[in-house]
């Protein structure tokens, strides 16, 4: 028997390599290789499908948070309040800015932030929040928006595991004052390398990005904006992105009755976290208080699985000495008891139920 994957590019690749040797060729036939007609349309079908009037292509979903964070941070301003316990990339985005991070806890029951662990962290000197729909769960943006906004505090969706959640019409992506995406290989809307994307409803901060991603221009070799840098998403990488969008919805779906199949087989020894309404799917989590003997199960049933995440930004060794004060109950506690299990739409039939049975007999 072989190993379970916990991911395998390599069979989306090929049921779909007709159509990505198409795009691929149409890039290579126009000579437009950055910025071009697969990057505008790209934008635009993006933006579409979000339901938001603007979307700006950009190198990666670090980059879309950095260049987001800079677009709405309120001048005067320097805290970022985030989640310590998304991977760390918002963290490492504010930091590059300049901003402070300052830690809320999350939700026990779902893992992400909520209105009541974010309201007692502002002050004036909180310039924006983000908040990460984790695993492709939505949070409740709109909440967190009403204690914001009357204080001038701008909000941030972090949508990098999160494209496609939401429904049509009330997208994730849709809810904040700009919405940050990954298009990293393994991203529900996966590259071939790199990429990612600001989304907007505001015309101004769509206009900040598109400045801030090619060196602070307002135009060609004037640079209007300090701060800036070059950050593009290119051709090639904007036609597979758009064979790809025309699938997502699909995708989303095969993921989505996955973890139901998951959910459905496991053992009372393990809570697999619910796909409610409009969950992307991103990952297949489990909670369980014997995460080291779970691994060692599954790994015994050669089923592969990992931690998303291990460690919390607040104790990540290069951002600790700023945290000395900071104590996260709940995200601390998380952090020892979470596990993903393999997780992509072009996972086999039997694949699933060899998961499934392993599920069971925890
Ligand atoms: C992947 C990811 C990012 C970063 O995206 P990159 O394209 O790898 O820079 C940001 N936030 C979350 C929640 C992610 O999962």
């Amino acid at each position: 028997m072989d190993w379970i994957p916990f991911n395998d590019l390599s069979r989306a690749i090929a049921a779909q390599r007709v159509e990505l040797d198409a795009a691929l060729a149409e890039v290579l036939d126009s000579g437009w290789l950055v910025h071009g007609p697969q990057h505008s349309a790209f934008e635009s079908e993006l933006a579409e499908y979000l339901g938001v009037p603007h979307a700006a292509g950009v190198g990666n979903g670090t980059d879309a948070l950095e260049l987001a964070l800079r677009a709405v941070m309120p001048s005067g301003r320097d805290v970022v309040i985030s989640a310590a316990n998304c991977g760390g990339y918002t963290s490492t985005a504010a930091r590059r800015a300049g901003y402070r991070l300052r830690y809320a806890d999350v939700d026990p029951a779902n893992h992400v932030l909520t209105a009541d662990t974010v309201a007692p962290l502002l002050d004036e000197g909180v310039g924006a929040v983000v908040v990460t729909h984790l695993y492709g769960r939505v949070a409740d943006v709109a909440a967190i928006r009403a204690v914001c906004e009357p204080l001038g505090v701008s909000v941030v969706e972090d949508c990098a595991q999160a494209l496609g959640a939401g429904a049509p019409g009330s997208r994730t992506g849709s809810f904040g004052d700009v919405a940050a995406f990954s298009f990293y290989p393994t991203k529900n809307l996966g590259a071939l390398g790199d990429g990612g994307a600001v989304a907007s409803r505001s015309a101004e901060t769509d206009a900040a990005v598109r400045r801030l991603r090619q060196y602070g221009w307002d135009r060609k070799y004037s640079v209007a904006d300090d701060g800036g840098r070059n950050s593009r998403l290119d051709e090639m990488q904007a036609a597979v992105l758009r064979v790809r969008l025309r699938r997502l919805d699909e995708a989303t779906r095969a993921r989505r009755a996955i973890v139901e199949r998951y959910a459905a087989a496991a053992s009372d020894r393990v809570r697999v976290l619910p796909i409610d309404a409009g969950h992307a799917a991103h990952l297949a989590v489990v909670e369980t208080k014997e995460v080291e003997s779970l691994q060692a199960h599954l790994a015994a049933a050669l089923v592969r699985s990992d931690v998303h995440y291990p460690i919390p930004d607040h104790k990540q060794p290069a951002f600790v000495a700023d945290q000395s004060g900071t104590f996260l109950a709940t995200t601390e506690q998380l952090a020892g008891q979470i596990l993903s299990l393999p997780l992509f739409p072009e996972l086999q039939d039997d694949e699933i139920e060899r998961v499934c049975a392993a599920l069971a007999s925890f």
